[in-house]
Formats: C-alpha cells, sequence, structure tokens
C-alpha cells in the first residue's frame, strides 16, 4: 500500500484513497472551455497512483499529451463520516503539493464519449506528491503554489482563487465516503496546464511548506 509522509510525526502513514477536484479554479475552467462547477467535481484516483518526491514517471505508450496539474492536496488526519463544514478543520492532518498527472488526449475522447476518464489520471505515476506538512496555525487563504519544468516557470496559483475550500468540500465528500485517515484530497489545478515531454524536470512548490522534485522519463 502507499503512503504518504507526515513531517511532523516523520511516520509514513498508508493512503487508503485520493479524492481530485476538477475545475475548482475559474480560470483553469476557462483554459478547459468549461463552465464554473455549481458543487464540486469529485473523482479519484487509487492510491497506487502515487509517487513520492525524487521519482522518474514514464509517459505511457497510450498517450501523446501527459499533461502537468500542480494541485495543494491536504491529508485526512480523522476518520468522519457527514462532517459539518465547521468541523470540517479538525479532520485536516497535513497539507503538500501534488501532481495530478493526465493523459489529456485520453481524457479528452473519453469526455467526448461520456465515459468515465479514470485511466487517463489514475495510472501508475499519476500522483506525485511531497511530503506532507501540518497545518496547524496554517491560514489557508494564504497558500501559493507553484510550478516550473526545466527551470521555468509554468504555473502558479493562489488557494485563496479556489471555488470550493476544502471545509466545503470534506463535507460534501463524507455525506457519501467515509473520510479515513491518510485519505488525500486533491484541490484542484489552477491554469497553465500543458504538455511535458522526455527528459523534463519538474519542481512543484507549497511555498514556503513543501515541494516535490520529479523527472518525466
Ligand atoms: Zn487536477
Amino acid at each position: 500500500m502507499k503512503t504518504v509522509h507526515l513531517t511532523k510525526t516523520s511516520d509514513d502513514i498508508i493512503v487508503p484513497k485520493i479524492f481530485c477536484l476538477g475545475k475548482n479554479y475559474a480560470k483553469h475552467a476557462a483554459e478547459m472551455k468549461s463552465d464554473v462547477p455549481q458543487k464540486p467535481v469529485v473523482f479519484m484516483k487509487p492510491s497506487s497512483a502515487i509517487v513520492h518526491d525524487g521519482a522518474e514517471v514514464s509517459i505511457p505508450a497510450m498517450t501523446n499529451d501527459l499533461h502537468h496539474e500542480t494541485e495543494i492536496y491536504f491529508v485526512i488526519g480523522k476518520e468522519g463520516k457527514d462532517i459539518r463544514k465547521e468541523d470540517a478543520r479538525s479532520h485536516i492532518a497535513a497539507m503538500g503539493i501534488g501532481l495530478d498527472l493526465t493523459l489529456r488526449d485520453l481524457q479528452t475522447e473519453l469526455k467526448n464519449a461520456g465515459n468515465p476518464w479514470l485511466i487517463s489520471k489514475g495510472f501508475d505515476g499519476s500522483a506525485p506528491i511531497s511530503n506532507a506538512v501540518p497545518v496547524d496555525g496554517v491560514d489557508f487563504n494564504s497558500l501559493e503554489l507553484s510550478l516550473a519544468v526545466n527551470g521555468k516557470p509554468r504555473q502558479q496559483g493562489s488557494y485563496k482563487n479556489t471555488i470550493f475550500k476544502i471545509e466545503e468540500v470534506i463535507a460534501f465528500i463524507s455525506q457519501l465516503f467515509t473520510l479515513e485517515r491518510g485519505d488525500l484530497i486533491f484541490t484542484g489545478t489552477p491554469e497553465g496546464v500543458a504538455k511535458l515531454n522526455h527528459g523534463d524536470k519538474l519542481h512543484a512548490e507549497l511555498i514556503g511548506y513543501a515541494s516535490l522534485d520529479i523527472a518525466i522519463l
């Protein structure tokens, strides 16, 4: 089972499941030629998709268009069902920076056919994550993310621009799914998603808190 490393206790904890949000930044929804959603767009990756800092990710043979999406993620610290928005924060243990790697050509084909896009977003290596740092005392609205590819800036974003905040997302998801300790919630990407090529070196940051380096083989 794949794990996430919590820096606070130096524990590697098992990740039971990974939730992700689609179109959670208005400018990314616009670049995807989509409307801003009225409720959270939720999908999952299997935890087998996780790789850690320093990983090398292969481009699957099935695609010609592997995209980066840089996303802040949160780690659930305490199990819960039907969690109220007001109580959601107490269920979050940690945060970090991750990549929602996406086979865009395959995703577009699947979406156009009205089919689930799982295989375009859940493949091995599709969820690189940094170590996770404690959220104690952190004002989420101050969080900023960035991605550089081969040293050149590619994406930057501010959590305050997310459409659905993590507390609301936890309240929404937990009406249907039990949130378990170690579950990850990826909070969506800001604009600037683009294609990756063989040999690219990615450096993502949750600025001031965590960083992640991966290479594309
Ligand atoms: Zn994403």
